[in-house]
């Protein structure tokens, strides 16, 4: 070990991380870097248990949960493993957004341990929720997990392509320099990536500053990617990760292309959870089960591994918020197949996408942006964004060159019909741009049509 990663580990990660409002994640990061190679009926063994310690302590500490709890019949000694968490409601995002701040507030915390946390939707929306320094720390271990099973290591560059409006002191130039000397951090704005200049600038910048890692949204990394492509650039990094919106395997070739061959990993995350991500195999990604208990559920049942349904979550870290059998509105596939890397964490085999994503067909099916792949092909159209207004009726938002024709026009309507059926209603309207959503993803699809099969718990205040 280099005498500047051993101060990195020994002063700047603890130091920096109570600065920055979170603990010492590294002995929780110890703890997963060795779980992650037991067998699955250990890491089970495991979950039961910290699911009865999260249960007793919601029970006595958490007034919706007792009450839900007493209204079913229920006491903490009726939940001893995974399987009996079906006992307990499915929540949603609407019902922590009204009781996070009275009823599902955790009152054994003092008001000084608890920590406000925001995260954006797909779509911009926020949701608020408590949490701790401890359970920060917790995520920030998962996070490094999955860093490291990538082939990325603390002190070694790293870089991230993000909206200038999320960097928050960062916007100092001192700031940044320290980060980057204490951390070897850098940010590159994603605001600006249509600008050809922006572009090579940016290539420039991570030629110089040679990253090990460099992460964004993957609608982002692909919008960079495919810019460079058309550039005739290219930069080799060793690990890149995508997160925070869909990618599909064009756009992953994409990236590879501009990148490095084979080195792309998809992380999936939200409201606070790490949940899951690809390890050096990329096939499916690995769930945080030490941490999170992943069930796949559709019309309210679990269901069987390999069927697509919608992911539900236990964060078994948290209290103070507590996310039990919280529905977060994604779909996907889980497998529990052992993996070749030789790590008995589940995966999930397919990555669907989230709902607000995906589009409903008239017999009730999912339609993924992995259909939406013709646009690409076309070279009139720039970019595009489909709006699915109900489930009869799609409005093609385009940017479009001089190419563009009425063959074309017909070629969007045709696609579309073939996907979503003749009765459609399509709307074309061409744009000059797509601006990326407040929380800075470029969305493909929109639908407005939100249909969870899951019926969620409501008390009739909801
Ligand atoms: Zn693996």
């Amino acid at each position: 070990m280099s005498i500047y990663r051993w101060f990195l580990r020994q002063a700047a990660i603890p130091i920096g991380s109570h600065l920055a409002g979170y603990g010492d994640f590294l002995p929780y990061l110890r703890q997963l870097e060795e779980s992650q190679w037991w067998s699955w009926a250990q890491i089970r063994e495991l979950q039961n248990a910290k699911l009865r310690r999260l249960i007793n302590h919601v029970y006595q500490h958490v007034p919706f949960y007792r009450q839900v709890m007493q209204e079913r019949g229920l006491t903490p000694d009726d939940i001893q493993t995974v399987d009996d968490l079906e006992k307990l409601p499915i929540v949603d995002k609407k019902i922590i957004a009204r009781y996070y701040d009275t009823l599902m507030r955790d009152q054994s915390l003092p008001d000084k341990a608890l920590i406000q946390a925001r995260s954006s939707g797909s779509t911009g929306e926020r949701l608020y929720y408590w949490t701790t320094k401890a359970q920060k720390a917790k995520k920030w271990a998962g996070l490094f997990r999955w860093w490291r099973m990538a082939g990325y290591d603390f002190g070694e560059p790293y870089v991230t392509l993000q909206l200038a409006g999320n960097r928050g002191l960062r916007h100092w130039p001192l700031v940044g320099h320290i980060e980057w000397l204490l951390l070897r951090h850098h940010w590159l704005s994603a605001w600006e990536l249509i600008d050809d200049d922006v572009i090579k600038r940016y290539v420039e910048h991570l030629k110089t500053w040679r990253p090990k890692l460099f992460r964004s949204y993957a609608s982002n990394m692909f919008l960079l990617a495919e810019r460079m492509l058309e550039l005739g650039l290219h930069v080799s990094i060793p690990v890149l990760t995508t997160t925070g919106d869909t990618l599909t395997e064009s756009m992953r070739e994409t990236i590879e292309q501009a990148f490095s061959p084979g080195r792309v990993f998809n992380e999936y995350g939200g409201d606070g959870m790490q949940i899951a991500a690809e390890c050096d195999q990329h096939d499916g990604l690995h769930i945080n089960a030490e941490s999170v208990i992943l069930e796949i559920v559709k019309a309210g049942k679990r269901s069987p591994d390999g069927e697509l349904g919608e992911v539900v979550l236990t964060n078994l870290e948290a209290t103070a918020t507590p996310f039990i059998r919280y529905n977060i509105h994604d779909v996907a596939t889980l497998s529990h197949e052992p993996c070749r890397c030789g790590r008995s964490l589940p995966r999930l085999s397919q990555l669907a996408g989230r709902l607000t994503d995906l589009f409903v067909t008239a017999d009730g099916g999912w339609l993924t942006v992995h259909h939406a792949c013709f646009f690409r092909a076309m070279d009139s159209i720039e970019a595009f964004q489909v709006i699915q207004k109900d489930i009869q009726h799609v409005v093609v938002k385009l940017v479009v060159n001089n190419d563009f024709g009425e063959a074309d026009r017909q070629s969007v309507v045709d696609s579309l019909h073939a996907c979503m059926g003749k009765d459609c209603q399509v709307t074309i309207d061409v744009v000059d741009e797509i601006p990326p959503t407040p929380a800075g993803k470029r969305l493909y699809f929109i639908s407005e049509v939100i249909q969870s099969s899951n019926r969620t718990w409501s008390d009739g205040r909801a």
